[in-house]
């Protein structure tokens, strides 16, 4: 009997979420032979899914959290099934019922300050803009040039504030017109979403969008491949588009109009990691490299898992809230893929692998042998 609800709701969901597309899977196995949960201890994407056709599955277990979102399984597989969005439809069907395992918990606190401050991170509204007091960054007033969508982490978290402060200098010293929206941004609603909780996406995409709108916004610059996604694949959905710049891509714009000037020298060895949902996602891959290049003196190095093969950081899904124990960490091992070609400097461009990576440098004690940055906080050391 206690099959039965789920039994009904798992398949309706699913079919919602993605169609029937998951009936395809032939249970060929692939999806978990590219899923970097593997590397660490075993998990199964094609059990879920071959349970979630039954309507059979653990709402109430670990395992439909686990997934990251990163995309290398829809990239591989010979079907075209969407296990990201089946993934979700069950965590939406986990959340209605409010069954979370213990692990889970902590995302449930990054929604509640998302509902009540318009951030994960139990930052007070009102302080989202407290990064930029000392910093020329005025507020976004319509016929600017861009608005630059800071996003949650580098308004809040106090290492990616740092990220903040690096590209409003580089934009201001590149001339560039930009404001800011201050305590009338929200959260993008990228990873929220991720965790099932579609209402509350929904209400912080409207309110966006609404301020957006209100304000005559035309351009956005993110700092987040997450902002990034959401905001040119998914706001769509509410019948806007915005043209969306990722923050690299500018700075390789920057530089190649002349307006901006690298002087320095960075004479370091570094290895760029590509964040899932910039590269897989969105296939940004080359402005990033790009623009580590035009850094004078700085010798770029790939790590066995580049491009579209990067193994993810662990972030995203809404993982990021989510506790994983020190020994199930892909962070670790992308660490460890750094420094055995030498890197000097793993250099990334997204906070939720900057967190991951920070951490990772502290459990692997690295501090003395690999410094991790944004690609951003290069580019302003050397203006
Ligand atoms: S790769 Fe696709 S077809 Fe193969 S088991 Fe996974 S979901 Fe099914
Ligand atoms: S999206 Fe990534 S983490 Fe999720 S099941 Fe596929 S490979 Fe694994």
């Amino acid at each position: 009997m206690e099959t039965v609800a789920p039994f009904i709701e798992v398949i309706d969901e699913i079919k919602e979420a993605g169609g029937e597309v998951f009936n395809l899977c032939f249970q060929c196995g692939l999806c978990d032979a590219v899923c970097p949960w593997n590397k660490v201890r075993p998990f199964s994407m094609r059990k879920i899914i071959r349970e979630a056709t039954f309507g059979l599955t653990e709402i109430d277990g670990e395992d439909i959290w686990r997934c990251t979102t990163c995309g290398k399984c829809t990239q591989q597989c010979p079907r075209g099934v969407k296990q990201i969005e089946i993934g979700v439809s069950l965590r939406r069907v986990a959340s209605e019922y409010e069954v979370f395992p213990a692990s889970v918990r902590s995302a449930r606190t990054a929604r509640a300050s998302l509902i009540s401050e318009g951030n994960p991170l139990q930052g007070e509204r009102k302080k989202r803009a407290d990064w930029a007091k000392d910093l020329s960054v005025k507020t976004y007033t319509e016929g600017m040039e861009a608005l630059y969508f800071v996003g949650c982490y580098l308004s809040y978290d106090p290492r990616m504030k740092k990220v903040a402060t690096a590209t409003a200098n580089i934009l201001n010293k590149a001339g560039v017109k930009f404001g800011i929206l201050g305590d009338k941004e929200s959260c993008c609603g990228e990873s929220i979403r991720k965790t099932g909780s579609e209402e509350v996406f929904k209400n912080l995409a409207k309110e966006n969008i609404k301020t957006f709108i209100d304000n005559g916004v035309r351009k956005i610059i993110v700092s987040s491949p997450h902002c990034y996604h959401t905001f040119k694949n998914e706001y769509p959905e509410f019948m806007v588009n915005f043209e969306v710049v990722y923050i690299s891509q500018y700075i390789l714009e920057l530089i190649n109009e002349g307006r901006l000037e690298l002087t320095g020298e960075f004479a370091k060895k570094v290895t760029y990691h590509d964040p899932c949902y910039l590269g897989r996602h969105n296939d940004i891959y080359d402005e990033p490299r790009e623009a580590l290049k035009k850094i004078p003196g700085l010798e770029l190095v790939e790590m066995t898992d580049s491009r579209k093969n990067s193994l993810c950081c662990g972030g995203g899904g809404g993982r990021i809230w989510m506790d994983t124990p020190k020994e199930d960490r892909f962070s670790d091992l992308r660490l460890e893929q750094a420094n055995e070609v030498g890197a000097q400097v793993l250099v990334t461009s997204c906070p939720y692998c900057i967190t991951n990576f920070e951490e990772s440098r502290l459990n692997l004690e690295y501090e003395d042998i690999l410094e991790i940055k944004d690609i951003t906080e290069i580019v302003n050391d050397m203006l």
